[in-house]
């Protein structure tokens, strides 16, 4: 009995993952028509300096409109054209796009996520600054976004990659920090200007003190290698408080602004601050 009832069990699994295959190809395909069907844009969302709330930059996140899967999220979609070789036209696709937008802002940088295989593509450097010259950006209104997996595997090329594109004036952050396999003692090899904090250590700030603990490393870290110190996802007004007061020098989050579309992004860019957290100015209390 127990035999049989494993044995259907197994039959479950193999549909099930039969299934998800399935989806994973029609995906694919679906993403594969995404660029020249028009149905890809970016999103930007600011990123702001701690106290004064100015903008110094935006991260231009990807967004699908699929006629199939409606608006799906870039956290599903990345990883399965990263096991592709779709990432390589989406992400030049990104790239394109961002750079014709940070041409219509008055000074803030455009921070374009790269996926590790992006990374660590051939002639990823010669390919970017062709692309970015051409474009007539400076490259230090361009900041370069890499996760600890991009970097760690390779340690030795993706110093050499970094450097390189640091000499060319380059900005660098490492993403999501805190998740992957960095050791803090290695990220001194790196050529970086910033440090993202993942948003799983803000959002556990206010609950474990092992998330506040680690939130104030990472400031620590990122401060004494004179690093700038974003944190992600920053939802609450106390959570503002808290960064500040751990030294954290920028933040980006649903909080001071939400991603949006570049129409809006340019009005906020020429506007050059985010709205105030709403907080009582002091002195204005009846
Ligand atoms: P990421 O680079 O860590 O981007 C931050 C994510 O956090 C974005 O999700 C953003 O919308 C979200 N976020 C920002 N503030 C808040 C907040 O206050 N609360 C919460 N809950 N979330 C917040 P999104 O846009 O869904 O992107 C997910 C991931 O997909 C990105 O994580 C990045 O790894 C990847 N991605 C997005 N666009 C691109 C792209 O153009 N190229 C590549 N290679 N990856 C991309
Ligand atoms: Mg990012
Ligand atoms: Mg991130
Ligand atoms: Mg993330």
């Amino acid at each position: 009995e127990a035999k049989r009832q494993g044995r259907g069990l197994v039959r479950v699994f193999t549909e099930a993952m039969d299934e998800s295959i399935r989806l994973r190809r029609r995906i694919e395909d679906g993403l594969s028509h995404a660029i020249t069907a028009g149905e890809l844009k970016l999103h930007y969302q600011p990123i702001v300096a701690r106290e004064s709330l100015e903008i110094t930059g935006f991260e231009a996140l990807l967004r699908w409109q699929s006629p199939e899967y409606g608006t799906m999220s870039p956290a599903l979609f990345i990883p399965i054209a990263e096991e592709s070789n779709l990432i390589h036209d989406l992400g030049d696709w990104v790239l394109e796009a961002a750079l014709e937008t940070v041409k219509t802002w008055p000074g803030q940088y455009v921070s374009v996520n790269f996926s590790p295989r992006q990374f660590r593509r051939q002639n990823f450097v010669g390919q970017l600054v062709e692309r970015v010259q051409r474009s007539g950006v400076a490259p230090n209104r361009v900041q370069i976004e890499i996760t600890e997996t991009a970097i760690f595997d390779d340690a030795e090329r993706a110093a050499d990659t970094l450097y390189r594109l640091r000499q060319m004036g380059f900005r660098i952050a490492l993403d999501d920090f805190g998740t992957g396999y960095s050791s803090l003692t290695n990220i001194r090899k790196f050529a970086l200007d910033c440090l993202k904090v993942d948003r799983s250590f803000i959002d556990g700030m206010g609950r474990e003190r092992t998330s506040m603990a680690i939130v104030q490393s990472i400031v620590h870290l990122g401060r004494s290698l004179g690093l700038e110190v974003v944190a992600e996802g920053v939802e609450t007004e106390a959570q503002v408080d808290t960064l500040r007061a751990a030294g954290c020098s920028h933040l980006q989050g649903y909080h001071l602004a939400r991603p949006m579309p570049a129409e809006d992004a340019l009005l906020l860019a020429e506007r050059r601050f985010v709205r105030a957290p709403i907080t009582e100015a002091p002195g204005t209390a009846a």
